[in-house]
């Protein structure tokens, strides 16, 4: 069997961890990366090992043109190409428009946005001459439906979407797949600031009723990366409980 390789950006916890486990398991060697979070992403290499999977640490900020550029080469120096580009690390800085300062604006959009467009550049020739990829960029129902007090994140989710679709459009004929997963409210970190209350209301307007679980998102990751979605490019899957139809 050919070995596999992934890079996932974002991999230290939550969506990007459960994807991380999931490949490894699917027998992928993993390029694990993150920014800050280096213990938790060791820890999730230990995970990796102790099921007697394969990983590569890659720490960088995907906002940063050249972290990325390191971090590709890295790669380019242990595997002769990328099968899978997972698109995943994220943050929020909420407030409302009056309140966002242009520090919120530029950190989501350079992590969200700018991370996703640096690292798809970077994959992009690769993938193409050796005519086979998969990429998959973490999205959001927010960049679908839009939600107060999120402007600058529900700008970064919508700009990830258009750059699928084009890219999507650009690479159909060389193999390449590019896929949107759109989660609506997962129990990670990132959702775990939120208090009851607001858990709560969102909750209320999910029709399944709960949140979802970072391992729902995972599950789809791992069919976008599979050739049993051979014939699915350029679309934005919700994973949400049924909360945006
Ligand atoms: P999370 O638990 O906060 O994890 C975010 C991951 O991204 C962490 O590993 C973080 O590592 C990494 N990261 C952030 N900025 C980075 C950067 N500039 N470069 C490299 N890594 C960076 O978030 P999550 O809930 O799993 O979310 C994962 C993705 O799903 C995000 O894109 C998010 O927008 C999207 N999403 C989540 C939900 C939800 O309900 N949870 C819903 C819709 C969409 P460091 O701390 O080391 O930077």
């Amino acid at each position: 069997m050919n070995q596999k390789y992934v890079l996932i950006t974002g991999a230290s916890r939550g969506i990007g961890r459960a994807c991380a486990l999931a490949f490894a398991r699917n027998h992928y060697h993993v390029f694990l990366n993150c920014r800050h979070s280096l213990d938790a992403l060791h820890q999730v290499a230990k995970e990796i090992l102790d099921e007697h999977g394969s990983c590569t640490l890659l720490p960088g900020n995907a906002g940063n043109p050249d972290d990325v550029r390191k971090m590709f080469a890295i790669i380019e120096s242990i595997c002769p190409g990328l099968d899978v580009l997972v698109n995943n690390a994220g943050i929020t800085r909420d407030g409302l428009m009056p309140m966002l300062k242009d520090a919120d604006w530029d950190a989501v959009l350079d992590a969200n946005l700018k991370g996703a467009f640096h690292c798809m550049r970077a994959a992009y020739r690769p993938m193409m001459k050796q005519k086979y990829g998969k990429i998959i960029n973490m999205a959001s129902v927010v960049g679908v439906t839009g939600n107060a007090g999120q402007v600058n994140y529900a700008a970064s989710k919508a700009g990830v979407i258009g750059m699928t679709k084009s890219m999507a459009k650009e690479l159909a004929n060389r193999g390449v797949t590019v896929n949107a997963i759109a989660p609506g409210f997962i129990r990670t970190a990132m959702t775990d600031v939120l208090s009851d209350d607001v858990k709560a209301e969102i909750t209320r307007v999910i029709p399944m009723g709960i949140m979802g679980e970072t391992e729902d998102v995972a599950n789809l990751a791992a069919f976008l990366a599979s050739d049993a979605s051979r014939y699915i490019t350029g679309q934005v899957i919700k994973v949400d409980g049924g909360m945006v139809m």
